[in-house]
């Protein structure tokens, strides 16, 4: 997953790559401008159309900057309507992703827009929230993703809910690991829950 790769965004897509095949749905948690939104609509955009992103942010306006990315960046109209956007809290991703629908992954990219309103950030209480159902809504062989930044203000905080939510999950039915840049030690973490 390392080679070459010096974000962890890249290191992130680099393992989503590895579990993600053609014809999954897979849950985009924080579209923001959606470049991870993207990357996951190639991943899973298939010949049949059956692939399909569901993304979710806070902010309306990280919806949009969401959907004017896609069109710029997919020339297909088939592919681009392969992704449902809704701006909910990801707390409520049980509301919109159908229950028929085995979610492959489910991807979190915490903290704030880097161009926007930094006030409008991912929060511990939510972020936990969003976790449980993360975790109610995925089937077995299946992952939660999340990158946490751990070096604006509650960053800290954030990863210790993180963490202590990935701790708590039963490990006859969960593996739970942590990846970080030991030599970068404010770059963002890791965090990777499949569910067995
Ligand atoms: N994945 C994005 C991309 O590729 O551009 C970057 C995401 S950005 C680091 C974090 C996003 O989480 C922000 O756009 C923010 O509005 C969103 N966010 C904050 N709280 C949220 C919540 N409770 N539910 C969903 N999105 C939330």
């Amino acid at each position: 997953f390392l080679a070459g790769r010096r974000k962890a965004t890249e290191v992130a897509h680099a393992v989503w790559r590895s579990i993600v095949r053609k014809g999954d749905t897979v849950v985009d948690a924080t579209c923001g401008n959606g470049n991870d939104t993207l990357a996951l609509l190639k991943m899973v955009a298939d010949e049949e159309g059956q692939g399909r992103v569901y993304g979710m942010d806070i902010q309306d306006s990280a919806i949009e900057s969401t959907s004017t990315f896609l069109q710029m960046a997919v020339d297909d109209d088939h592919q681009e309507e392969l992704v449902k956007l809704f701006p909910i809290c990801h707390s409520r991703m049980e509301e919109i992703v159908p229950k028929d629908a085995p979610v492959r992954l489910v991807a979190f990219n915490l903290g704030y827009l880097p161009i926007g309103d930094k006030t409008l950030i991912t929060v511990p209480r939510t972020t936990e929230l969003a976790l449980q159902a993360a975790s109610r809504i995925l089937s077995s062989g299946r992952l939660i993703s999340v990158l946490v930044y751990i070096g604006h203000p509650g960053g800290r905080d954030e990863l210790d809910v993180v963490e202590s939510f990935a701790s708590s999950l039963p490990n006859d039915s969960w593996v739970s690991c942590k990846l970080q840049m030991v030599n970068r030690p404010i770059a963002p973490v890791l965090i990777l829950l499949n569910k067995k």
